[in-house]
């Protein structure tokens, strides 16, 4: 299903190869303040004007969400035809929007290359979170999360990254940018992929989502999610100075090496001391620490005590979001017992850490942590294992023949 951007009609122009740029139009979603003037000087407009045009464009795009040239009514008749021939404010298609029957609504993204990723917005009181992707699939093999099964397809750019934000606020009727009662209240760069491995991309879209002329979200109300990648985690709080988050998920390098390989790279250690050191961390703005309750796994009152310990002995401002791990076809691993959960959650907090449990959201449509995955597939070695061996598997279960004892698993 399309969704046409606020009743936008697509710009549908014919045009001749003379008055494009050499490969097509520029897609102004995605430019820098900075690129938006280069392309215009590029494209002619006088030194003199570049500001002026840029800021006015600027506001069009980000701030009223403009997604075709015939709307910019402050600027001349003449100028937008001549923007028309060689700019364009293209958003992604939108191959598919679930809406659970929570409230939270899925948006399958197909980019112009095919590749596709999924943004996710989950209405609560007070507040609307949009979680956006960074990469389509992912380098990391947490063997709890979906998205983890696929191989890493590539990075988004930055256009396609803010153009989640663009997509989610055309669907819910949410330009112009209105500064009270926003329904996209607050980012969190939780979907697919590991924002880390995509720096560039994700702070230069995160600047023009902050942009104070154009979307306006507070760096506040940004969360970036982390499996810890400790070389760019100071980085991250530095030049794009959003909050943090962390996916802890164990409580020693044994058990996260085990479910998080990234582990093995970073260990504990280095990943608490990064989370000491992260610029802007301290009591007011604490770092959340992220825990899905795998059973057997990593919920033990034990485990929790350790959590507690952790926190201490690095110092850290730290609040705990406890996930109830979200299962996916194929996974090896169950969610713990809502009483274990409770326990866990009890323990933390007489500790003196807050450790919410974080309900889960559309899972009827597998929009939840760690269920996102599109067809972009293309399978891990890991996955591809798991796939052959759940297929014997059903092949001995359906015909246990003899012969089949040769797949070794009798
Ligand atoms: N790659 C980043 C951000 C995306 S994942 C990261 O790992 O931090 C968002 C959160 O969901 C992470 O904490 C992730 O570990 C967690 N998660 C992944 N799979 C999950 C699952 N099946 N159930 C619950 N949480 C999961
Ligand atoms: Fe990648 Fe995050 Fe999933 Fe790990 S939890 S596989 S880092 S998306």
């Amino acid at each position: 299903m399309q969704i046409t951007p606020n009743g936008h009609e697509p710009i549908v122009q014919k045009r001749t190869q003379d008055d494009l740029p050499e490969g097509g139009k520029v897609n102004l979603l995605g430019l820098s303040r900075e690129e938006l003037k280069d392309a215009l000087r590029d494209f002619g407009i006088a030194e003199k004007q570049l500001r002026m045009r840029a800021t006015q464009l600027w506001h069009w795009v980000y701030h009223k969400g403009a997604s075709d040239f015939d709307v910019m009514t402050t600027i001349s008749k003449d100028m937008r035809a001549k923007l028309v021939g060689h700019f364009e404010i293209k958003r992604p298609e939108v191959v598919e929007a679930q809406y659970s029957e929570d409230g939270t609504r899925k948006y399958l993204v197909r980019f112009a290359d095919g590749n596709e990723a999924e943004a996710v917005y989950i209405p609560e009181e007070g507040r609307g979170t949009l979680c956006i992707s960074s990469q389509v699939g992912c380098t990391l093999n947490c063997k709890f999360c979906h998205t983890g099964t696929m191989r890493l397809v590539r990075n988004l750019t930055a256009g396609e990254i803010v153009a989640q934000m663009m997509i989610a606020r055309d669907d819910l009727g949410e330009w112009k940018s209105p500064t009270e009662g926003r329904m996209v209240t607050n980012i969190v760069m939780m979907g697919m992929g590991e924002p880390l491995y995509n720096f560039d991309n994700v702070k230069k879209a995160l600047d023009i989502i902050m942009d104070e002329e154009g979307i306006q979200l507070s760096r506040r109300r940004i969360t970036l999610s982390t499996s810890g990648v400790v070389p760019h985690m100071e980085r991250a709080g530095k030049e794009i100075g959003v909050n943090l988050a962390v996916s802890l998920h164990a409580v020693n390098d044994a058990v996260r090496s085990e479910i998080m390989p990234i582990n093995k790279k970073y260990n504990l250690h280095e990943v608490l001391t990064a989370c000491a050191n992260y610029p802007g961390a301290h009591n007011a703005r604490r770092i959340t620490f992220e825990y899905a309750m795998l059973k057997g796994i990593n919920d033990s009152d034990q485990d929790a005590y350790d959590l507690v310990k952790l926190m201490r002995k690095y110092k850290l401002p730290a609040k705990v979001n406890l996930i109830p791990f979200n299962p996916w076809p194929g996974v090896a691993y169950e969610c713990s017992s809502d009483e274990q959960i409770k326990r866990f959650s009890d323990i933390v907090f007489k500790e003196g850490i807050s450790a919410p449990v974080r309900t889960p959201r559309g899972r009827d449509i597998m929009a939840a942590c760690g269920q996102l995955k599109s067809a972009s597939e293309k399978k891990s070695k890991a996955q591809i294992a798991r796939d052959e061996a759940a297929t014997a598997m059903t092949a001995v279960q359906e015909n246990p023949t003899p012969h089949h004892s040769s797949t070794g698993l009798t």
